[in-house]
């Protein structure tokens, strides 16, 4: 295990790879605890590099068994390895052929990175830097070499042999129990796309014919016995295969396409090239077990691992500092799968509320960066939702300020200028500017300045000269190692709308029009004259959420309730209901911590009678406009002097009063959107469920005991897991007696079925009451808790953490202590996961006095420990640094 490595790695530090590799060939044997591995490496110098340059390959914790230079074995005194690294000092000047033997233990492997099992399968994981746990090899993206690949195991073990590429041979090894497979890869790849499986396992089988007429076929790999919960993935799949070549002109290139669904995987899923290995949460789905949210996210996920083929491993990253060219960009293709599969302006809300959730408040503390980092200790730190989420945004803001056409040329050069190759965002980026013959330059800044772009917007109308005068001013936060910022190019989408309700034509002054409604700011303040307003419109701003920043408008509560309930904008409709929310709950929080009474807001609760009582809406929509801010949001846009406690009762007394002012049309809807007919996870079903159910819960917040009544009949009667598990829900945030016999009966109906059994334990340790804590510390004892297992570790430690505010946030300290005894615990095993808890403390300087104390001692508790990963390490310190 790497532990307190404390050199960092810099981005200007980049240097070409001194040696090439143009073909690998593996051959592993596989065993539970000695698994051997004999790489061969076709190795050349780089002509880029200086001359007689040393050799030294990457390795994490390996053995070296036999090492030989082109077929001569290599004289001890003529290299060095070490378990980290394997060195020759005087390599020879010209291409040769190197031959390693290493040995592995894979069931020893808790970190689940390089060789491990998963349950009894064989698998993968060598992204970020997982192949040197498997080999010594040049482990950097920007070596890309073309696999083969010999797997061999005994047969009653390991009956399914699967590694990246086309199989090419099989068969069995006579005189012997056990068996082979060859797979090769022709596309060159880099290491982190290695992948191999093997295991007893059953599948599911189809094909694809791709736009020009080639077959593929497709496979997904299960756990025998749940292949009937692979149909969906299977799919979506397709689904994904043609959306990429109608919407990017992207064709799959291989003969099969593979997926294999793993029970224990650090992340969600790993695009491996031609052999995605993925988390069995992202592919398992059926009625009984998944709810319309698992159907969406294994929707979503399977399109990007598969949009990956092209962005990310046909076009890979240069160096790991570029991790948002291959990410940034693949979230963002498939939101716009997910968009055109589903409601572009429900997915677009979805989008937002987790851009905000996650990376408006990472990118408001100790851990922010650039969403093109420039230095690291950890990459396996910098999967964060700044690279992903953030990135993703900027690749959209590409699109709104070069128009749907111009992007696609960008894409077009990219793929026709790349393809093959290690790329940077500057050549992604140029693409852009050279194919619409625009100047990025300024435009680059999104991804070398951290934090949140503020922009304030003020409006004034004059009726005399009939003009609207928009000012607007920009400021970027400072962020840690970035005092002092540089003007951002924001693309910000506006309409002006008319008192009928009507979009005006954005006419400048000057008499040029405002092309597609996007006005693209530059410099720290300007203003814009519009003509031809003879009467006060309203400013809809930022439409569609056009650039990832913080807007603030001189708009009246009126304004916001008529663009609720007119803007042609839907994102904005929904944008204005939450900014009337969050301003009513803010005060509202404000007046508890001085005690004063709350004020209540007819206006907030009338403009959501309205929406409720569209029938031009779509449900979905109506689900999504209905759910009040979450109590992380009220404390973002509060930003400091958090406290949680005040925040719940302030939100729980809200939607109290729209349950009980919707309550009749809460009822109705409740009853118009129950569905008789069989379950389906389309788009249109789900959303019917989900508003269905947002109208439960309002009516349970209500106190409406005939509510209770509704859950628990809802909950036993349900034949799909959405319902039940809303219901169930519902009944966990009240302490009435039906909640108990619900959670002991959802025990006793999915005790055996993993991924539902962890849907049990978040349920509980979400339970927003006093009592939480002792309950969670309970359930770790709980026969079916294991700290090896990434999904048990998440459903129970870290949905506490993440989604019970005030329990986690006790004023005692004991929530933070609880966690941190558990990252402790986790770490030496798997510092992967126990790091990801640790940015459960993301926020901690943002707490009221009381609890920023608490939580700064366990922090600091952390820093003192011995032995951390450099993973948490990394976490805790950047975490504590001064502001
Ligand atoms: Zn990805």
């Amino acid at each position: 295990m790497r532990t307190d490595q404390d050199q960092p790695v810099r981005l200007e530090d980049y240097q070409p790879p001194n040696w090439l590799v143009e073909t690998v060939d593996l051959d592993v044997s596989l065993h539970p605890t000695a698994s051997r591995v004999r790489a061969t490496l076709r190795l050349k110098p780089n002509p880029a590099a200086p001359a007689a340059a040393p050799l030294a390959l990457d390795g994490d914790g390996l053995t070296l068994r036999s090492i030989k230079l082109d077929g001569a074995p290599l004289a001890p005194e003529s290299y060095a390895a070490t378990p980290d690294r394997l060195s020759i000092a005087q390599p020879p000047r010209h291409p040769f052929v190197l031959e390693i033997e290493t040995q592995v233990d894979p069931s020893a492997n808790t970190q689940l990175s390089g060789l491990y099992r998963a349950g009894d399968t064989y698998c993968t994981q060598c992204e970020a830097e997982g192949f040197r746990r498997i080999t010594y090899f040049p482990d950097r993206p920007d070596v890309m070499a073309v696999y083969t690949t010999r797997i061999e195991a005994e047969k009653s073990e390991a009956p399914v042999l699967l590694a990246n590429g086309n199989l090419v041979e099989a068969g069995d090894i006579p005189g012997t129990t056990r068996h082979h497979a060859v797979w090769h890869d022709p596309f060159p790849k880099p290491s982190y796309l290695f992948a191999l499986v093997g295991g007893v396992l059953g599948h599911v089988a189809d094909e694809f014919v791709t736009m020009s007429g080639r077959r593929v076929a497709l496979r997904i790999y299960v756990e025998p016995g749940k292949e009937r919960r692979a149909g969906f993935a299977m799919d979506a799949l397709k689904r994904a295969m043609r959306w990429d070549e109608e919407a990017f002109g992207r064709e799959y290139d291989l003969d099969i396409f593979m997926i294999v669904a793993v029970s224990a995987f650090n992340m969600g899923a790993m695009e491996n090239k031609g052999l995605n290995i993925f988390n069995d949460k992202y592919v398992l789905a059926s009625p009984e077990t998944a709810t319309d949210e698992d159907y969406a996210n294994i929707d979503g996920i399977i399109a990007h691992e598969y949009f990956h083929n092209w962005t990310g491993n046909r076009i890979t990253c240069r160096d790991w500092f570029q991790l948002c060219l291959k990410e940034g960009l693949t979230v963002f293709r498939d939101q716009e799968y997910t968009a055109d599969q589903r409601s572009r302006a429900v997915e677009r809300i979805a989008d937002v509320r987790v851009l905000r959730a996650h990376q408006f408040v990472e990118d408001a503390g100790p851990l922010a960066h650039p969403v093109r980092p420039e230095v690291y200790r950890e990459i396996n730190n910098f999967y964060t939702p700044t690279v992903y989420e953030k990135g993703a945004e900027i690749v959209r803001m590409l699109r709104t300020m070069l128009g749907a056409d111009g992007f696609r040329k960008g894409m077009d050069l990219y793929f026709a200028r790349h393809d093959g190759e290690a790329a940077t965002v500057e050549q992604f980026v140029a693409c852009f500017a050279d194919a619409t013959d625009s100047d990025l330059e300024q435009f680059m800044r999104w991804y070398r300045q951290a934090g949140t772009p503020e922009v304030a917007v003020t409006v004034r109308h004059d009726a005399k000269a009939a003009t609207c005068t928009l000012e607007i001013a920009q400021m970027l936060p400072p962020t840690p190692g970035q005092p002092v910022k540089e003007t951002m190019v924001i693309p910000l989408t506006l309409g002006l709308v008319a008192p009928d309700g009507r979009d005006l034509p954005l006419r400048l002054a000057d008499g040029r029009m405002v092309e597609r409604g996007v006005l693209t700011l530059t410099r720290p303040a300007e203003t814009y004259v519009f003509a031809g307003v003879p009467a006060r419109p309203v400013a809809s701003l930022n439409r569609g959420f056009s650039a990832p920043i913080r807007l603030t408008a001189n708009l009246t509560p009126d304004d916001l309730r008529f663009l609720a309930a007119h803007d042609s904008d839907a994102f904005n409709r929904w944008q204005a209901l939450q900014t009337l929310a969050v301003t009513l709950l803010i005060d509202n929080v404000t007046a508890l911590r001085a005690s004063q009474p709350m004020r209540t807001d007819a206006g907030l609760v009338r403009a959501l009678e309205t929406i409720l009582a569209d029938p031009r809406l779509e449900p979905a929509f109506v689900a999504r406009a209905l759910t009040l801010p979450t109590e992380s949001d009220i404390a973002r846009e509060l930003g400091r002097d958090v406290d949680p406690d005040a925040i719940f009762t302030a939100r729980n007394a809200l939607r109290a009063t729209v349950g009980e002012g919707l309550g009749a049309a809460l009822r109705d809807a409740y009853r118009r959107l129950a569905d008789s007919a069989p379950y389906s996870p389309d788009a249109a079903s789900a959303g019917r469920r989900a508003l269905k159910n947002v109208a439960l819960d309002l009516l349970a917040a209500s106190g409406s005991s005939a509510a209770i009544a509704m859950a628990a009949r809802q909950y036993s009667s349900a034949d799909n897991m959405t319902d039940r598990m809303a219901a169930v829900t519902t009944l966990s945030l009240h302490p009435v007696r039906e909640r108990q016999a619900a959670i002991d009966d959802f025990y006793r109906r999915y005790r055996d079925d993993a991924l539902v059994l962890d849907k049990w334990f978040a349920l509980q340790a979400a339970i927003p009451e006093a009592a939480a804590l002792d309950r969670v510390r309970e359930l770790t004892r709980h026969p079916a808790f294991s700290l090896g297992n990434p999904n048990r570790v998440r459903s129970l430690i870290g949905a506490f953490a993440q989604m019970n505010q005030t329990q986690f946030n006790r004023a005692d300290g004991e929530g933070y202590a609880f966690l941190v005894d558990h990252v402790l615990a986790l770490d030496a095993h798997n510092p992967q996961v126990a790091s990801r808890l640790m940015t459960a403390f993301k926020s901690w300087r943002a707490l009221e006095p009381g609890r920023r104390g608490k939580a700064e001692a366990e922090l600091r508790r952390v820093a003192t420990a011995s032995s951390l990963s450099t993973d948490v390490r990394d976490i805790v310190e950047r975490s504590l640094a001064e502001p």
